[in-house]
């Protein structure tokens, strides 16, 4: 029997959505090679209703580790105990910049086998397959584990959720961090322009590239997303980024985040292959551009060629209307 150990993600009482994926897809992969998903919650004060939701996704254990959360070192100092103390075939959780890290981290720890930005998870005589893009998403490798433990992380949002398992066992273990894993500490969780929302947690994303001309130019982007309201953030292109018009945590792409929100508006940006890797799995792709041969057109689900100048406060205008704001 192989079990599969998720690391979940929690923020103010409340499991991350790329985790809540993550445990669905472990606990029907789980069901497929005859374990369990188990679900880790590192933090302090986990209550126990939030720790026994994680069985709503499918898991059939939660395991709570009274640690610091937001940080990757003690994260792998958590997983490898139980993962050294059980009987775990994978680790799977959704990626991230903490994922990721994590990931890397255990990797080391157990000396095993990892594959990053899985965007599918399939199980073959009893073991798991990972599929995973590679060049530019042109093409998909396909990962088997010959180590005792196989890590899978999956890109951000890859895995869709399930809901209606029951609450899961609680299960208190207890972790000696090492030294070097106590030396961080978060101090607090802070706010820049652009990055108090979570970009990759975003349903709707308005997107602003090197088209809005100035760092000023983002009022149109950020006008636009209020309206919308609820869940829906601003995010940039790289060339903004670098030219210090947005902060680097709302950027998309390559050396940026992944995402994946239900509507992608994408503001005078060009559409390089850098971009697109990082957003072409959104739902829905919108493009404004005022060039008609841009290559964001050919990915997009609807183009408008135009100056975003006059479209942005059009739509703006539209969507108060539709809201009667
Ligand atoms: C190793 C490497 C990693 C990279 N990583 C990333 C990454 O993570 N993310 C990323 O985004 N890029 C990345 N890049 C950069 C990438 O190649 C592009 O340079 C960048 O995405 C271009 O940004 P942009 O679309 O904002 O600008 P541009 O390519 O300059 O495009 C601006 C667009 O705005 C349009 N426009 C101009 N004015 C208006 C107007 N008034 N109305 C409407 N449209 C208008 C233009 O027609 C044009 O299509 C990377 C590059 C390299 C080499």
């Amino acid at each position: 029997m192989a079990n599969i150990l998720v690391y979940a993600l929690h923020y103010d009482g409340a499991i991350n959505k790329n985790s809540q994926g993550a445990i669905s897809e472990a606990a029907k992969l789980a069901a497929q090679i005859g374990g369990e998903a188990h679900a880790v919650l590192v933090g302090s004060g986990i209550s126990d209703d939030l720790a026994a939701s994680v069985g709503t996704y499918g898991a059939k254990k939660a395991i709570r580790v009274d640690g610091p959360e937001g940080l990757a070192q003690p994260v792998v100092d958590a997983l490898a105990k139980i993962i050294g103390g059980g009987d775990y075939g994978y680790a799977l959780f959704g990626g991230g910049l903490l994922g990721f890290e994590i990931g890397a981290g255990l990797a080391a720890r157990l000396d095993a086998g990892v594959a990053m930005e899985v965007t599918a998870v399939r199980a073959e005589g009893g073991k798991l397959v990972a599929e995973r893009p590679i060049l530019g998403d042109s093409a998909i490798s396909e990962i088997n584990y010959r180590s005792a433990v196989g890590i899978i992380i999956g890109r951000l949002n890859a895995f869709e959720i399930t809901t209606g398992g029951s609450p899961a066992p609680v299960e208190d273990v207890s972790v000696d961090f090492s030294e070097f894993s106590t030396k961080a500490t978060v101090i607090t969780r802070g706010e820049q322009r652009g990055a108090d929302v979570d970009i990759e947690g975003a349903d709707i994303l308005v997107a602003g590239g090197r088209g809005l001309g100035n760092a000023e130019g983002f009022k149109l982007a950020e006008d636009l997303a209020a309206a919308f309201g609820g869940n829906s953030a601003v995010a940039a292109t790289r060339a903004v980024v670098d030219a210090g018009w947005y902060p680097y945590a709302a950027q998309i792409g390559q050396t940026g985040k992944t995402v994946a929100p239900k509507l992608y508006l994408a503001a005078g940006i060009s559409g390089a292959i850098q971009h697109k890797v990082g957003m072409q799995n959104s739902e829905n792709i919108v493009a404004i551009n005022k060039d008609a041969n841009a290559p964001i057109f050919e990915f997009s689900d609807l183009g408008i060629v135009g100056d975003l100048n006059k479209v942005l406060p059009k739509l703006t205008e539209a969507v108060k209307a539709k809201k009667g704001s």
